[in-house]
């Protein structure tokens, strides 16, 4: 039986896109909080006022909410999920298996690479702000320009993805990553992947891990 999944990674280390990957080839849910946020704040809801200002900002919204936010979007009794951008503190991560995971097994894939090349890939990045699909402009550029692949609305870069509060999520990113690896690098169910590598390469080597 396939484990439940949670992909760690800096902003732009390519765990969203390696996430769309096996959702839509193997029977897994993606959950990313960024994006359920996102459409929080697109829908206008309570929750969505409250945090845009931090997501503009790049800021972490709090733990209580993005839990709540994650308990209602997810049901572990008969579907398999790969947890995107949650946790993002030990807090989170210690939430995620009390309250979420419970006794079902999972795996943590860290998505590790050095912070030049994901500037590079932030400034190239561009999202639809529909579906979530992402593209590069030089190395995956979408078939019509600014258009998605995925749903034809249009795309572009994420105000959070732009130069001044990308280095804001960053440093977030930095200050908090360690203390998760550390709280989950001794386990036997934690896998460590070199996220410079090509994404067919990448996605092999992710096939590779939950094969095991
Ligand atoms: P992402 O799409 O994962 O880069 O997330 C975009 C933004 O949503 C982040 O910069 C945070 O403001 C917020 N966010 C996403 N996931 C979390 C989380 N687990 N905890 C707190 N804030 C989050």
């Amino acid at each position: 039986m396939k484990p439940q999944l949670i992909f760690l990674g800096a902003p732009g280390s390519g765990k969203g896109t390696q996430a769309k990957i096996l959702a839509s080839k193997f029977d897994y849910n993606h959950i990313s909080t960024g994006d359920l946020l996102r459409l929080e704040v697109n829908r206008g809801s309570e929750v969505g006022i409250e945090v845009s200002k931090i997501l503009k900002e790049g800021g972490l919204v709090s733990d209580d909410k993005v839990l709540q936010l994650v308990k209602k979007n997810c049901d572990l009794t008969n579907n398999k999920y790969i947890f995107d951008g949650f946790p993002r503190n030990l807090n989170q991560a210690i939430a995620l298996e009390e309250k979420i995971l419970k006794d079902n097994p999972f795996y943590i894939i860290y998505f590790h690479i050095d912070m030049d090349l994901l500037l590079d890939r932030l400034e190239n990045r561009l999202s639809c702000s529909s579906c979530g699909m992402i593209f590069n402009k030089k190395t995956s550029p979408p078939k019509v320009e600014r258009i998605c692949d995925n749903c034809g609305s249009s795309i572009d870069i994420r105000n959070d993805d732009k130069k001044e509060v990308a280095q804001v999520r960053f440093k977030l990113f930095e200050s908090s990553i360690y203390p998760i690896l550390d709280y989950y690098k001794q386990k036997d169910n934690f896998f460590r992947l070199d996220a410079s590598e090509d994404i067919e390469v990448l996605a092999g080597k992710v096939y590779e891990v939950i094969n095991k």
